[in-house]
């Protein structure tokens, strides 16, 4: 769908007040700090801003964030886990402003991290940079996952497969879906107004996942890291204009 200038503006004042819970969250990552206390963090950021939260109650999520550490991939639910040093943390943040919405992630180490966290860190977000440099009028749309996957095959890592990107506006997500993997057919051709949220989720080692009792946390199958990165994009004339930085 084709977003009206008036709808995108809209959609950028999202976008910043999802990149304000990412700045806030990320001052509040050290060891000791519990997720839930990261979760209060982004609600504080919502509430000063008059956002909504497009998380709570999705599906029945109890809360404004995502937080997935370690071999879990997306959608933790915060609690008592306290982060220790080593670690690595996804916060997935999302916010509605006028009705519009904002979704963006990043992964952060905690304190001093492994060689291969760190490289997973950076190969994801470069793998996401990647796709989105693909979001131009007139490519096909699965030309994001091509690209996703090429950084991240490059290095060794794999993509995971059941977890994708989509297009978002007045619902988090709405249709198309975004493989961060080569599907097999080109997709949609892309045009002016169109905005994605584009968000490949990278593991160590197989993609294969499974999801926790609680219904929600989504873990790497053998155990290994998992990192995710994500920004909302609209393609614009001038090419794709990243709405979730500050
Ligand atoms: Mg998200
Ligand atoms: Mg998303």
């Amino acid at each position: 769908m084709r977003r009206s200038r008036e709808e995108l503006d809209k959609m950028r004042k999202a976008g910043k007040v999802v990149a304000e819970m990412h700045e806030a969250t990320r001052a509040a990552i050290r060891p000791g700090v519990t997720t839930m206390q990261l979760n209060e963090v982004a609600e504080e950021v919502l509430a000063k801003r008059g956002a909504r939260s497009n998380f709570l109650n999705y599906h029945g999520f109890p809360a404004v964030i995502c937080t997935s550490p370690n071999d879990m991939i997306v959608h933790g639910i915060p609690g008592d886990y306290r982060l220790v040093e080593g670690d690595i943390i996804s916060i997935d943040c999302g916010a509605i402003v006028e009705g519009y919405h904002g979704d963006a992630a990043y992964t952060a180490g905690v304190g001093e991290i492994s060689d291969v966290a760190r490289r997973l860190i950076e190969v994801t977000e470069r793998s996401m940079w990647a796709g989105i440099d693909q979001l131009v009028i007139g490519h096909r749309l699965h030309e994001v996952g091509r690209a996703v996957q090429k950084v991240a095959e490059a290095a060794g890592f794999s993509v995971v497969r059941e977890y994708v990107g989509h297009a978002i506006g007045t619902e988090m997500h709405e249709s198309p879906q975004v493989p961060n993997y080569w599907p097999g057919t080109p997709g949609p051709t892309l045009k002016e107004g169109m905005v994605f949220a584009i968000e490949p989720m990278v593991n160590v080692g197989s993609y294969d996942t499974y999801v926790l009792e609680d219904g929600w946390g989504v873990m790497t199958q053998d155990g290994q890291l998992s990192a995710h990165f994500e920004h909302t994009i609209a393609v614009t004339a001038d090419g794709p204009e990243v709405f979730t930085v500050a």
